[in-house]
């Protein structure tokens, strides 16, 4: 079967963004199609080398804890993540363009599109490395193999490491009055453990320089197979399981739009906090 060489479109643009792709027309000389091409590659050549994010950590340690974004939005930026929701109201995981919330009893569940998020981090995954890992290790010496897999720890990683693990412990925050931080919600967060439980951990590997964005070093989250239980990981210990790891160079930082966002003092550090409640 051959494919078409050029696929020639027929679009139908707002009125306002005609104008300024003819004002941009006019300011760099290139043709229409010239910045169209230009425009898709950026949106879709690029993808899935981007990680996406919402809000900063420390926005959330500072409790401008509102949702912003909502799911729709953020399954453009991605289809594989972590975050939360309004009101810190439980742990988000997103895996193959689903997004479950696991809230305060442990129990997972789907989400609805008009759902909206404080803080996530998203990318479209796709596996640049993967491994198959069957040896009892517990978290940190599985870490220490996704280290490896790691050629820089000077940008983000995408994690997916799916399969058996003996034992999984994980917490959830529960949902919290307006304006409490992280640090707090995380005081009295419910933990849950899993024995013998199929099923995948979400996680970002963020560079050290990067704090107060997001968590620098490793963030998991976990959901079990049946996707109906989960949360942020605290422990765990493997059984068999395929780490798969997505090299993201690229990434883009969406700031909301909330009062609490934009008048937070995001000048503290809260490295030594962080450090605590999410490990
Ligand atoms: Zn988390």
């Amino acid at each position: 079967m051959t494919r078409p060489q050029h696929l020639t479109l027929r679009v139908h643009l707002p009125a306002a963004l005609a104008r300024q792709l003819g004002a941009r027309r006019k300011q760099t000389g290139q043709s229409l199609s010239a910045i169209i091409v230009q425009a898709l590659e950026r949106l879709l050549g690029d993808e899935d080398q981007t990680v996406f994010q919402t809000s900063t950590v420390n926005a959330l340690m500072e409790g401008a804890s509102t949702g912003d974004m909502t799911m729709g939005e953020l399954k453009t930026h991605g289809d594989f993540g972590l975050g939360t929701f309004d009101g810190l109201d439980g742990e988000m995981i997103e895996l193959d363009g689903k997004v479950f919330q696991v809230r305060a009893d442990g129990h997972a569940h789907p989400v609805e599109d008009s759902t909206r998020t404080p803080f996530a981090t998203v990318s479209f995954f796709k596996a640049d490395e993967s491994a198959r890992l069957d040896r009892p290790y517990g978290q940190a010496e599985m870490l220490a193999t996704v280290a490896t897999m790691l050629p820089s720890q000077n940008i983000f990683h995408a994690l997916r490491i799916e399969g058996r693990f003996d034992y999984v412990k994980t917490r959830a925050v529960a949902k919290q009055d307006k304006s409490v931080g992280l640090e707090q919600a995380a005081r009295e967060e419910p933990v849950f453990e899993f024995h013998d439980v199929e099923g995948t951990i979400v996680g970002f590997f963020t560079p050290d320089y990067l704090r107060g964005v997001n968590v620098p070093g490793y963030h998991l989250h976990f959901i079990t197979a049946d996707r109906s239980a989960g949360g942020h990981m605290l422990d765990c210990r493997v059984a068999d399981v395929t780490i798969k790891i997505h090299h993201t160079p690229e990434f883009e930082l969406g700031t909301p739009g909330t009062e609490e966002f934009l008048k937070a003092d995001l000048s503290r550090d809260h490295t030594a906090a962080i450090a605590k409640i999410e490990r």
